[in-house]
């Protein structure tokens, strides 16, 4: 298929050839080939124009705290009311040890039978960036096919969750009724990066889910948000975030969680919060596709490697200053003369 006819399927195929499509694309995108990537971006470029309209909903947290029977049971919610709905998944574990620690196949199947459901597992295997890069294109190959909300879904550990917060419109983390939990979030940042959180299993101790909400209610109005452009608890035109008690397992509280998700999207619309957060996202994708290319062209460079071995040795030995190496490989990489003042 070329780029065109894939385009033409994914834009305006009929439901089964429309999946098959964006599986060739998400697949073609995800490849290494230097061919395919020049095929690859020619796609993205085309389908850019058919891209926004879904709402991009992130959801984090620990392993077993129930987010594949969550993400069932919203799924099915929002069909039921005519949406289609995509999830698509970014595995940490995939990227370092090319195992899988939110497994695959057998999750959420209910929803993988539905029709206006679209369920992708986390790419595999290269850094995190690259998976989270190709996530990225894979939310936009939904968009044009025309899913209405897309969910991207990662387990509460290291970096993926800020990179699935860097690709999403709303950032919700799924907490178990406990404290020690709560407060591990809060120490790790994710909270900061929270724009609802949802406590499940409310049905296993109702007493603790509405401690645990109290106690995040209050600690995320603590945290002040310092710094964060986003928010401000004394603007009443910027969203603050909220906490919820749900059961996934017994669908409860699914309802409420999409009105306080519609309720967001209204309000980060008017006050224009929404779109700017996805140029910053954009712009700041750009910049570490940038970077990351560059460390790579750095690496591969022939004087660099040639000299990296025994300067890395120096410097663990403290033979020669880190900073010095680094202005000696800069300067190799660009020929000789100092690469920049500073290094
Ligand atoms: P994930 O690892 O975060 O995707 O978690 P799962 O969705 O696989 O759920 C882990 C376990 O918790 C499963 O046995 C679920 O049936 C159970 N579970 C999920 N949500 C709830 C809930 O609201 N209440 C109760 N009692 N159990 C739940």
């Amino acid at each position: 298929m070329t780029p065109h006819s894939l385009l033409d399927a994914i834009l305006r195929g009929a439901p089964p050839v429309r999946r098959r499509a964006m599986a060739k694309a998400i697949t073609l995108l995800e490849s290494t080939r230097a061919d395919h990537r020049v095929q690859a971006d020619a796609l993205l470029t085309a389908l850019l124009p058919y891209t926004g309209r879904a709402l991009r909903l992130g959801i984090s947290g620990v392993p077993g705290v129930g987010k594949s029977t969550f993400i069932e049971a919203l799924g099915l919610h929002l069909i039921g009311q005519g949406l289609k709905v995509a999830v698509l998944a970014i595995d940490p574990s995939s990227s370092v040890t090319g195992g899988s620690i939110l497994g695959d196949k057998t999750r959420m199947e209910q929803l993988s039978m539905q029709e206006a459901a679209y369920i992708r597992p986390s790419p595999s295997g290269g850094t995190l960036g690259g998976v989270a890069e190709k996530t990225r294109e894979a939310m936009l190959v939904c968009e044009a096919a025309g899913y209405d909300v897309v969910i991207v879904e990662t387990v509460g550990v290291g970096q993926s969750e800020t990179a699935v917060h860097g690709m999403t419109d709303m950032f919700c983390v799924l907490q178990l009724p406990n404290a020690g939990d709560d407060l591990q979030a809060i120490k790790k940042g994710v909270m900061e990066l929270a724009d609802l959180v949802v406590i499940n299993k409310a049905d296993i101790d109702p007493n603790a889910a509405t401690r645990a909400q109290a106690q995040i209610t209050s600690s995320l109005r603590l945290l002040g948000f310092h710094g964060n452009p986003e928010r401000d608890p004394h603007d009443g035109e910027l969203w603050n975030p909220k906490v919820l008690q749900i059961s996934a397992l017994q669908h409860q509280g699914v309802d409420g969680f999409w009105a306080a998700v519609c309720d967001y999207r209204r309000l980060q619309t008017a006050n224009g919060r929404l779109s700017l957060r996805r140029e910053r996202q954009a712009l700041a994708w750009m910049w570490e596709r940038i970077d990351f290319g560059l460390k790579q062209a750095f690496r591969a460079h022939p004087q660099v490697r040639a000299l990296l071995p025994q300067l890395q040795a120096d410097v663990a030995q403290g033979r020669i200053a880190a900073s010095t190496a680094a202005r000696q490989l800069l300067a190799a990489q660009a020929g000789g003369a100092p690469a920049v003042a500073h290094a």
